[in-house]
């Protein structure tokens, strides 16, 4: 899981059409709304949370637990909201501008839980891009963020999946996802490590095959931390 950031940035210079960028892309999951109508189970999890509070060999009938089954199946639905709301509608208001320079949103803070453990991971995004035409909203880039997060995954699918929503909704000339999270699957558990960063990072259209571009904007999120 602990990738340093130079092994996910693609270092290729040979491909600068610019254009190549998109077919590699997964596609982006639209689907709004699950098997049982979109709708979270709350009862179904209540039942759940029981069963594991026997399995464990505690007794769900004493008064601490009682209600814990109901507040741990509110704390899913919660945290399991952006399985039920399309990110991509954030990116479909925009200004059109001439404005062609880098735009940058640093420390998106975020809590997002890993879909191995079902244990959070938190940390923070840097979005990045190059725009076309088209700039979006500051704030929208964050509300990306925010219902992307709401939802068991893991952090290098929730990085190309903003990457690629905004490439697309966007039509920009390059986007960069930087993303950096403690994941409290490694520092409480397993080979507890805690203190560990993951950083993942996805690159697209200019800042793939620009090396120079890219420079700048590792710059732009790095520079006056390092
Ligand atoms: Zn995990």
């Amino acid at each position: 899981m602990m990738r340093p950031l130079a092994d996910t940035v693609p270092l290729e210079q040979g491909s600068l059409d610019g254009e190549s960028h998109s077919s590699d892309s997964p596609d982006v999951n639209d689907s709004v709304g699950s098997a049982n109508g979109g709708k979270v189970d709350l009862g179904r999890i209540e039942r759940a949370v029981r069963e594991i509070l026997v399995a464990v060999g505690e007794d769900p009938e004493r008064e601490g637990l009682l209600d814990t089954p109901a507040r741990v199946a509110r704390l899913y639905a919660e945290l399991f909201s952006g399985l039920r709301e399309n990110p991509r509608r954030h990116l479909k208001k925009f200004f059109t501008e001439k404005y062609d320079e880098m735009v940058l949103v640093r420390n998106i803070s975020f809590n997002s839980t890993c879909e191995h453990h079902l244990l959070p991971f938190m940390g923070c995004a840097h979005i990045g891009y190059l725009p076309d035409g088209k700039v979006a909203g500051l704030s929208k880039l964050a509300r990306v963020v925010e219902v992307v997060s709401r939802r068991p995954q893991v952090q290098e699918r929730m990085t190309e999946q903003i990457a690629n929503l905004l490439e697309q909704e966007l039509n920009a000339k390059g986007v960069a996802v930087v993303v950096e999270a403690t994941h409290t699957c490694m520092t409480i558990r397993g080979i507890r490590k805690p203190g560990s960063l993951c950083v993942t990072s996805a690159m697209k259209g200019l800042f793939r095959s620009n090396l120079s571009t890219r420079s700048e904007i590792m710059q732009l999120i790095y520079g006056e931390r390092r």
